[in-house]
């Protein structure tokens, strides 16, 4: 547990997968943490998070930013389109693009703003009803149509179904986004980034393993 403790694991697992040290990033989940908890990594000197709703980052990252400029934060949660230009204002990665409709909003405003945070595509791995993302046949459509729209999409992002083995989920994504030449994946969290990292996961989203539990009240 705790941020020095995960570090240690990914370089290892970096290791262990015969991969550059340092060519994992680790997202800090902050969602739902107290103030405390977060100050407390900061000041252990890490600077990349992530928040999965705009609200609460909106809420807590300008404070932060002031004392850390270099912090950078990005949302892994899903995207309304009406919160859409305040999440590109928010955010230096979005990993949660998963229908065309978000694609031409974020188009839209790229051109009117001058920026697009980096994206990646959320795929619907397990093909869930109530999870978001593309489906893994929709894929390869979806990245050409955001390519199109000259969207900066950098990778791949899926959540495995909590009952099923999430290495199958990885080594799809790993697969996808290469025949789609994407360098990018997004996968991986406190239970299974090790796993993640052995099927070329470029970025782990690690929450309750730096934290602790996030307690909802
Ligand atoms: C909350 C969350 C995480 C982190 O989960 P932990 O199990 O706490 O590591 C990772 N990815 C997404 C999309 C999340 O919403």
């Amino acid at each position: 547990m705790g941020l020095t403790d995960i570090k240690q694991r990914i370089a290892k697992a970096e290791a262990a997968a015969g991969r550059d040290p340092g060519s994992v990033q680790l997202i800090a989940v902050s969602k739902v943490q107290p103030n405390e908890r977060v100050a407390a990594v900061l000041e252990q000197g890490h600077r990349l998070f992530g928040e999965n709703k705009v609200q609460e980052a909106a809420g807590k990252w300008p404070q932060f930013r002031e004392e850390y400029p270099d912090a950078r934060v990005h949302l892994i949660g899903p995207l309304q389109t009406n919160k859409a230009r305040q999440a590109m204002e928010l955010f230096e990665a979005i990993h949660s693009l998963d229908r065309p409709k978000l694609a031409n909003t974020l188009a839209r405003l790229a051109q009117e703003i001058g920026t697009c945070p980096d994206l990646f595509i959320q795929v619907n791995t397990g093909e869930e009803g109530q999870k978001a993302g593309v489906l893994p046949a929709d894929t390869d459509a979806f990245v050409a149509e955001c390519r199109a729209l000259e969207l900066p999409v950098r990778g791949l992002m899926c959540i495995p179904p909590v009952d099923e083995t999430p290495s199958l989920h990885f080594a799809l994504l790993a697969k996808m986004a290469k025949r789609n030449g994407l360098d990018g994946l997004s996968m991986g969290m406190s239970s299974d980034f090790e796993e993640a990292i052995a099927f070329g996961a470029t970025h782990v989203r690690v929450g309750s393993a730096i934290f602790g539990e996030r307690t909802y009240d």
